[in-house]
């Protein structure tokens, strides 16, 4: 239920969000189609990356976790954008690599060990599924990546 799967997501970071002074909005249709993913998987990456989403983000900003769904490629496409400090151009093409961070100065003191992005991306390719990336300094950061539509067989 992949409708349940993002409030989740959402409520799991709201607090943590206002307390960074960050707001965090769920954008969704009301009736996703059904997903096949490991949810134990799927939620760690949601909380990877909203997490980085709000620690990149300074007071005032925003993040909004969205979903669509493609029913052409039966794909559901999740993204999550905030306004924060953004990435810069020359770390974009590694920032999925272990360990990697950009500068830590940058990052409002806030530890961390660069396995975010790693694990989510394993985690999603594990699904035969891609994410990507886009950002720019100082506007914000979009993290997008799709899974795969539920595919008839018996509900469950
Ligand atoms: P960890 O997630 O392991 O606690 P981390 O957040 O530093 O540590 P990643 O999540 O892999 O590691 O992110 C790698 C680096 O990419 C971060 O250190 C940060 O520099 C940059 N980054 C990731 N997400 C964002 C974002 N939404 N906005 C700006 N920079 C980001
Ligand atoms: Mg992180």
């Amino acid at each position: 239920d992949a409708n349940q799967l993002l409030r989740y997501a959402a409520d799991r970071f709201s607090m943590f969000g206002e307390q960074q002074g960050v707001q965090l909005r769920l954008e969704v249709a009301e009736n996703l189609p059904p997903i096949y993913v490991d949810r134990d998987a799927i939620n760690q990456v949601l909380d990877n990356l909203l997490s980085n989403a709000v620690k990149y983000t300074p007071e005032g900003g925003s993040v909004v976790l969205m979903a669509q769904a493609n029913r052409h490629l039966k794909r559901l496409y999740i993204s999550i954008t905030d306004t924060g400090i953004g990435i810069p151009k020359r770390d974009l093409k590694r920032i999925f690599e272990r360990f990697y961070r950009v500068d830590k100065a940058r990052s409002r003191g806030q530890g961390g060990t660069g396995l975010g992005l790693a694990i989510a991306r394993e985690l999603v390719e594990a699904h035969g599924a891609e994410i990507d990336i886009e950002s720019e300094v100082n506007q914000g950061t979009t993290v997008t990546f799709w899974v795969p539509f539920y595919r008839g067989g018996t509900a469950g």
